[in-house]
């Protein structure tokens, strides 16, 4: 058993399909100090770790404080969601934050406030005839989704506990190969973070973490990848250290773009090995970045992916393509 700290209380049986976590006396998460929402990264999150395991040389350029770099290249901020889907983002945390009884800017305010997000798009039809979408029509369909979402989840029944806060956990490997969730800052221990879109209340008393995502076209098929998405593997962690045997687990909460008005929420599919495996990850990747960091001088000195799968995704080839192949 990779996880069995000794001398813990152990909760109720999680979900099936999940492993049973255990739970830590944990203090309750510190009151939330402003009310606008901050949807940026957080500290130490998969999008942190994650982004080492797919290339250690783009992640080098995306985090160049974590390994004390001050070259003067500069690129885009990396990481938090951009577009349309995060001004979709920004409404929703908007609409929590109101009902928590928080005061908010108006619905008109925060698109003004993301419209620099925004360009202008461009994509062929079937026929390849080539479509605009302006900004400002994009700034339009997130606000009818919007719009849309407060009237179709009216009735949603949900307590909102948590906008946009970043919650922490440690993983603490100990000598015998056993790992030890522990609270943040402990001796030893790797920092986990996770920034929750919505953490909420459901009639029956279960607390969900809610993940917003927006997506062209939702169907059926929409979830099963998520079900390997270590973002959702480690909500299990930090869920359950923070909200104990009432957490209830990670759920999705989709807002169809592009192709019409549709909403849906659904649990990522079950991934209890993986979910059971998470701090070991979290744990081989920052010993990984440690031993890296200890030897890079300079972003070229990181290695590549070198896989054209990662290089070049669904939006094209990597900004760093260039420079990796013909040095730089
Ligand atoms: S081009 Fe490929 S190897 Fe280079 S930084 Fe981008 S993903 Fe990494």
């Amino acid at each position: 058993m990779l996880f069995d700290p000794p001398d813990r209380p152990s909760g109720p049986p999680a979900p099936v399909g999940h492993p049973a976590l255990p739970l830590l006396e944990w203090p309750e998460p510190a009151p939330v100090v402003t009310q606008e929402a901050d949807t940026g990264r957080s500290r130490r999150g998969w999008s942190y770790y994650g982004a080492f395991l797919k290339c250690p040389r783009k992640w080098a350029y995306e985090n160049p404080e974590a390994w004390g770099w001050t070259g003067d290249l500069k690129f885009d901020e990396p990481g938090g969601a951009r577009g349309l889907g995060h001004v979709i983002h920004a409404l929703l945390a908007r609409h929590y934050l109101l009902k928590m009884g928080k005061r908010q800017p108006s619905v008109a305010a925060v698109l003004e406030l993301n419209r620099h997000l925004l360009t202008e798009r461009r994509f062929k039809d079937r026929n390849g005839v080539v479509h605009v979408t302006t900004v400002q029509e994009q700034l339009d369909l997130a606000r009818d989704r919007y719009t849309g979402y407060v009237t179709n989840w009216a009735k949603e029944g949900l307590t909102p506990m948590h906008v946009e806060e970043e919650f922490a956990v440690g993983f603490r490997l100990n000598p015998d190969g056993s790992i030890d969730m522990v609270p943040e800052g402990t001796p030893g221990s790797i920092l986990f973070t996770k920034r929750s879109d919505l953490i909420a209340r459901d009639r029956t008393g279960s607390v969900w973490d809610f993940d917003h995502k927006s997506a062209a076209t939702v169907s059926r098929g929409t979830s099963r990848a998520y079900g390997v998405h270590g973002q959702f593997h480690g909500a299990w962690w930090v869920g359950r250290a923070h909200f104990g045997p009432k957490f209830a687990g990670p759920r999705i909460n989709y807002v169809q773009t592009w192709k019409g008005r549709k909403y849906k929420r659904e649990r990522p599919p079950a991934a209890p090995a993986m979910v059971e495996g998470f701090p070991r990850l979290i744990i081989g990747v920052a010993s990984m970045i440690k031993l890296w960091s200890s030897i890079c001088k300079k972003p070229s000195d990181w290695p590549t992916t070198a896989n054209e799968t990662v290089c070049g995704g669904r939006y094209g080839m990597c900004e760093h393509e260039a420079r990796c192949r013909l040095g730089a």
